[in-house]
């Protein structure tokens, strides 16, 4: 007995026009088996875990089983990789399944990733292995565990099939939700074409879709659409203020991979801060550190600068007059309520990782020292913040700190001194903002190579591990242990 077929379909983005898609079915991968289930996800859909039929939900997951009202289709998109403008990308190797609504009006993208070559894959198999797999599962858990607005995943399922990366590998499918799929590189593909008509629909698109509220129908388009660009641009802005205060990097954060809706999109060498370095570049790939952890908030801003010129499409002011400031004076307003939208989100999430209940003058340049400290003395960024909540020992044995972290924990003392309230609640509140557990690259790579051993039991032990990543999960304990020995050396590329 199941219950998938019991899903609502309404594919809005199936009805748009022609050039927004491919219609194309998912290329079944052979002789699947399933690798994970999230119970999260699946009420998420309205789904009874319990009665989901895993043979079916093994088909569903392996593009073997196609659900009636599902109308699979690949979405086009453009972007700037790395800052170089690449006319046409696309969903070369996922396919949107469908649109779902739940009883509570949410809408969800069912989009198979790995699903087999599309008009978009270029030189590509179209398939993604079990490893980035895992990791892409792993991570949209974690960030969602510490809530950060983020993809997640239903599940995934493995096959045996072969395929080639640095090293051969197996292939494997993931069946991911999100509200939208449109990505920045959505609006860029149409505009760079001149296709104006095509940015507007999709403009309506969002909006009716996501944000009915956001702009008032009865408005001008272009002050509707400045709206929403700053919409999009503080949400990406609150976005990145969590990633850094969470110590996480995307790695490849190219416009084709940042959601309309400022949600975590496409994992892939992502990493989470361990021994504490602004310059963190997780990707190693990117040798020139675009990308680097300290850098993405600027990143983003970039991307959002990119957005917003696509979105002038639709301003007949500014394609009246190319390049005049006043005409383009709207739009700059707009984006410039990115650091306004960023700066109070990050002290605020700091201060609440530092147990600062009340805002004081001086607090910013305790952070930055703070910051100058765990750069200094490579702290584990996790660890430090955990201790500190349980006011034990931050970061290390006394005799090990440097003379600036302890300076540092002195003037730490003297500032808790000026907050009201006990430290016993503090502590608490602390610990409930402070992850024990964060997705360390070491953790992640045990479950793939177990994975690859076909025992999967590891990603479940993590999807609960990290869906409550606040507790203390006796005997778990060593998930939440910094690297040692070869872990440390883990790197992770593109090639997935
Ligand atoms: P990504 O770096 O994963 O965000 O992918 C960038 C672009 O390359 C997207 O258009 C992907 O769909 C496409 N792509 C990545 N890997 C593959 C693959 N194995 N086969 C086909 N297309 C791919
Ligand atoms: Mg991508």
């Amino acid at each position: 007995m199941t219950n998938l077929d019991s899903l609502v379909f309404d594919n809005a983005y199936a009805r748009l026009h022609p050039a927004f898609y491919e219609v194309v079915d998912p290329t079944p991968l052979p002789e699947p088996y399933l690798v994970a289930f999230n119970p999260d996800a699946a009420v998420l859909l309205d789904l009874d875990p319990a009665r989901i039929d895993r043979d079916e939900l093994t088909a569903l997951l392996s593009g073997n089983l196609r659900l009636p009202g599902s109308e699979p289709i690949a979405e086009a998109y453009a972007g700037h990789q790395f800052g170089v403008w690449v006319p046409q990308l696309g969903d070369g190797r996922a396919i949107l399944l469908g649109q779902v609504v739940n009883a509570r009006g949410e809408r969800w993208d069912l989009h198979l990733k790995g699903a087999g070559r599309t008009r978009f894959s270029r030189f590509g198999d179209g398939r993604s292995v079990l490893r980035s797999a895992i990791r892409e599962y792993l991570a949209g858990e974690a960030l969602a565990g510490l809530g950060i607005p983020t993809t997640r995943a239903l599940g995934i399922a493995g096959s045996d099939l072969p395929v080639q990366r640095e090293e051969t590998e197996t292939a494997a499918t993931l069946l991911r939700l999100a509200p939208s799929h449109v990505r920045f590189g959505s609006f860029e593909f149409f505009a760079a074409r001149g296709e104006t008509e095509r940015v507007r629909e999709l403009f309506e698109h969002v909006i009716a879709q996501q944000s009915p509220d956001l702009v008032l129908a009865s408005e001008p388009l272009p002050i509707r659409v400045v709206r929403f660009f700053a919409e999009v641009c503080e949400r990406t802005a609150r976005l990145m203020a969590r990633w850094i205060a969470e110590g996480f990097a995307h790695g490849v954060m190219n416009t084709d991979n940042m959601s309309i809706l400022g949600i975590t999109l496409d994992y892939g060498p992502y990493g989470f801060l361990e021994g504490y370095d602004a310059g963190f570049i997780c990707n190693h790939t990117d040798v020139e550190g675009r990308y680097a952890f300290g850098r993405q908030p600027a990143v983003a801003l970039w991307n959002c600068a990119r957005l917003g010129e696509a979105l002038t499409a639709l301003d007949p002011d500014v394609a009246a007059n190319p390049g005049s400031e006043e005409a383009l004076a709207p739009w700059q307003a707009a984006l410039d309520s990115y650091w306004p939208a960023f700066n109070p989100e990050y002290a605020r999430l700091m201060r609440g990782k530092l147990g600062l209940a009340t805002e004081q003058e001086g607090d910013a340049g305790l952070l930055q020292e703070l910051l100058g400290v765990l750069q200094a003395d490579r702290l584990d960024y996790p660890t430090f913040f955990r201790r500190l909540s349980g006011l034990g020992s931050p970061g290390r044995p006394d005799e090990d700190r440097s003379e600036r972290h302890r300076a540092w924990l002195e003037r730490y003392a003297a500032r808790l001194a000026g907050e009201p309230g006990h430290a016993t609640g503090r502590a608490e509140r602390m610990q409930r903002v402070n992850p024990k557990y964060v997705l360390r690259n070491w953790v992640a790579q045990e479950a793939i190579e177990r994975a690859q051993r076909k025992d999967f039991s590891l990603i479940e032990e993590l999807r609960r591990l990290f869906s409550d990543p606040f507790g203390e999960h006796p005997g778990m304990e060593r998930f939440a242990e910094p690297p040692s020995g070869p872990a440390r050396d883990i790197v992770v590329s593109c090639s997935s």
